[in-house]
């Protein structure tokens, strides 16, 4: 099954710096093997970021779909400060994390915030990257729909791996997976996120639907050796 790769960029790039990643990996991209029926290439800007690369990415026809890193969990309308689906939507989105360990921690989002930003996403059109880990697992499972499982995708992040260069065990990767799969449905796609970087992703892609990359993801250089690894 082709592969998942999504590159969050957290807060992080200007514009300028953006444009340059992007026109590295395109070089990458014509200059190498790298066979888009391998892997979906996902790039998660931050939502200032997202107009001008899409513009880039549609006039220079690159294998690359762009993500949101968050949505909110309302649509459009009197909601000071949120980016609605609808919005994404329209800049050409097709994927959405929702419930990143980071929103948790630091904007205190909830599974019933989550489960909204689900609905929200999938009425868009759009498919929602649900990010867990075991803490939250079940509860999370809860708040949402069972009827909309098999359209999610989840990303199994443990926060403990996440930016820390302490990645996760590969068989406990695969345990947690079979348990994810054993909630939501044999066809529901998991990803790998935490501390992702060249030297592992391969061993990751045995196990996984596909890996959602930060730190290394950040330098097109870097990117590319995770891609080299597909
Ligand atoms: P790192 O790859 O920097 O550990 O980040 C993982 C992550 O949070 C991806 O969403």
């Amino acid at each position: 099954m082709e592969k998942l790769i999504i590159a969050n960029w957290k807060s992080n790039k200007s514009v300028e710096s953006a444009q340059n990643w992007v026109r590295e990996l395109s070089e990458y991209i014509a200059n190498s093997k790298f066979d888009s029926d391998v892997a979906t290439l996902v790039l998660a800007p931050s939502f200032p970021l997202l107009s001008p690369l899409a513009e880039n990415i549609k006039e220079n026809s690159l294998p690359i779909t762009l993500g949101a890193q968050d949505v909110s969990s309302f649509p459009m309308g009197a909601y000071t400060g949120a980016v609605s689906a609808q919005s994404l939507q329209e800049y050409g989105v097709e994927y959405v994390l929702v419930g990143h360990s980071e929103r948790r921690r630091h904007f205190h989002e909830t599974d019933q915030d989550v489960a909204l930003k689900v609905r929200q996403v999938l009425d868009a059109g759009m498919r929602p990257v649900l990010c867990i880990d075991e803490p939250y697992l079940l509860s999370q499972a809860a708040a949402i729909d069972t009827s909309v499982y098999s359209n999610l995708i989840i990303a199994y992040e443990p926060v403990a791996a996440i930016g820390t260069g302490q990645s996760m065990n590969v068989g406990a990767v695969q345990e947690m997976n079979k348990r994810i799969a054993q909630i939501f449905g044999e066809g529901v796609p998991v990803l790998y996120g935490g501390s992702v970087t060249e030297g592992n992703v391969a061993e990751y892609l045995l196990v996984a639907d596909g890996a959602l990359v930060g730190g290394a993801s950040l330098e097109a250089r870097d990117f590319t050796q995770v891609l080299a690894q597909l």
